[in-house]
């Protein structure tokens, strides 16, 4: 495997992240699977891809924190010793809320880690990736969500607001790494089958909000990770600064 493409998941540990994970080692790339407190979650996707006979690791690190973004680049590098792809998964929600219900502190937290935490991680890869810096070019998947174009109100507009920004911040570094060989896009799920619902008080959200869905269905990771295996592909190469709803219609 030395010398096989190197992919950084941020939160690989679960949910769709484990799932692009997964895909991407068996689609030949040596992955780095990031999670945060679960370090268990992240064992077993490292054993999983490790039986499938590919090549991972797992490297906690908060995206919340600059400090662990720079170590877990650098623990990418120490294992590795190259980095050709970057999925910016890692994101949080938080409970139910209105707009006047939200206080500085949920704010602040909501944007660190799901915008300032993305942006971050890109700004190392890129420094590894662009051409202009002596690199061999890469591409960076971003993990938008439908929220950004419906706004959650009622449910929680400042995650749809970080995920707006998550938009703009791909059209942006798109335009601005294009001649550099790095390809930046996103996707924006719609509801899919994980336990973020849970770790934003709503552990039967999807039950709930099921009927209402176009498809009659909420989505599965594994369906969220096949876009973004696309658009980390040579299949997509013409395709950057494109937003990929994955959203059964919604
Ligand atoms: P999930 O099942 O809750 O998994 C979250 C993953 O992110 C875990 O691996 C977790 O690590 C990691 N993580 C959380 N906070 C982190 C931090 N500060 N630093 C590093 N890693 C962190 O979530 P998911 O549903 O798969 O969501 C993945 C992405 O899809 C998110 O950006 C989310 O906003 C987006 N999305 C999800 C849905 C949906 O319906 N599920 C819809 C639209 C968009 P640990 O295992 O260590 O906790």
């Amino acid at each position: 495997m030395t010398g096989a493409k190197v992919l950084l998941v941020t939160g690989g540990s679960r949910g769709i992240g484990a799932a692009v994970s997964l895909g991407a080692a068996r689609a030949g790339y040596r992955v780095a699977v990031n999670y945060v407190s679960n370090r268990a979650a992240a064992d077993k996707v490292v054993d999983a891809i490790a039986a499938e006979g590919g090549e991972a690791f797992a490297v906690q690190g908060d995206v919340g924190s600059v400090d662990d973004i720079v170590a877990m680049f650098e623990a990418v590098d120490a294992r590795f010793g190259r980095l050709d792809a970057l999925v910016n998964n890692a994101g949080i929600v938080d409970e139910l809320a209105r707009v006047d219900e939200i206080g500085a502190a949920r704010l602040e937290r909501m944007f660190r880690i799901n915008v300032s935490g993305s942006f971050l991680c890109a700004a190392e890869a890129v420094r590894r990736m662009s051409t202009r810096h002596g690199g061999r070019g890469g591409v960076i998947v971003n993990v938008s969500s439908a929220a950004a174009r419906l706004g959650s109100g009622g449910w929680y507009v400042d995650y749809a607001a970080s995920k707006g920004a998550i938009d703009t911040f791909t059209k942006g570094l798109a335009m601005e790494v294009a001649a550099e060989s790095i390809r930046v896009n996103a996707v924006r799920p719609g509801i899919t089958d994980t336990e973020i619902h849970a770790s934003g008080g709503q552990p039967n959200r999807i039950a709930e909000v099921r009927a209402a869905l176009p498809m009659g269905r909420e989505g599965k990771a594994d369906e969220v990770a096949d876009g973004i295996l696309f658009l980390l592909s040579d299949r997509a190469s013409y395709v950057t600064g494109a937003i990929l709803d994955i959203t059964g219609g919604r």
